[in-house]
């Protein structure tokens, strides 16, 4: 019998560089298939369909999620976001490791979904370096700025539903900060 992947799920507050701390790792020899969520907002320039997301309207993601073709989902500011579930099922059943980055509440539904998941914290090394990594994304208003900071102070109250805690500080620290928390949950004897 295949032994089944292990499912890794990175999250934290907007800010905390969730996004750039992932990029970062499938550029390099990555162990694990990257989940491609299914999102409502319009493209960021240079984003591409299937490769950062797969882009859909709203009347779109709401038929996915009658579908129960979702593995969880959440309304992320003004926006739907989920995870495609058959990619996720496909996967972890090859044997392969999955590595889903999420926002706090979906994360929160896989955790019930996926109890012996493994739940990655990420969070920005200050409150102002949150501020500033929110503005410098260049695509902010002043409100959704305004909307994202207050959101993220609360969500760093989450960190304790989680298994570990990531400061990115720097991307290349946190990158070998997660890996290591990859090899050691594969050499848990609770998993062999
Ligand atoms: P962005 O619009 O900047 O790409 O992402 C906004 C937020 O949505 C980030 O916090 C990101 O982690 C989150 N996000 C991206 N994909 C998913 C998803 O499939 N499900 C959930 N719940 N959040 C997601």
């Amino acid at each position: 019998m295949t032994r089944k992947g292990l499912l890794f799920v990175l999250s934290g507050p907007s800010g905390a560089g969730k996004g750039t701390v992932c990029k970062a790792l499938i550029e390099t020899k990555f162990p694990m298939k990257v989940s491609v969520s299914v999102t409502t907002r319009a493209p960021r320039t240079g984003e591409q369909e299937g490769v950062n997301y797969f882009f859909r309207s709203v009347e779109q993601f709401q038929e996915m999620i009658a579908a129960d073709e979702l593995l969880e989902w959440a309304k992320v500011y003004d926006n739907f976001y989920g995870t495609p579930r058959s990619f996720v099922d496909e996967q972890l059943e090859n044997g392969n490791d999955v590595l889903l980055e999420i926002d706090i509440q979906g994360a929160m539904q896989v955790k019930q979904r996926f109890p012996d998941g493994v739940f990655i914290f990420l969070i920005p090394p200050s409150q102002a370096e949150l501020e500033s990594r929110i503005l410098g994304r260049g695509s902010e208003t002043q409100e959704s700025f305004n909307k994202r900071t207050s959101a993220a102070r609360q969500e760093l109250q989450k960190m304790r539903e989680y298994d570990y805690v990531v400061v990115n500080d720097v991307i290349d620290e946190a990158c070998r900060r997660i890996r290591c928390i990859i090899e050691a949950e594969h050499l848990q004897v609770k998993r062999n």
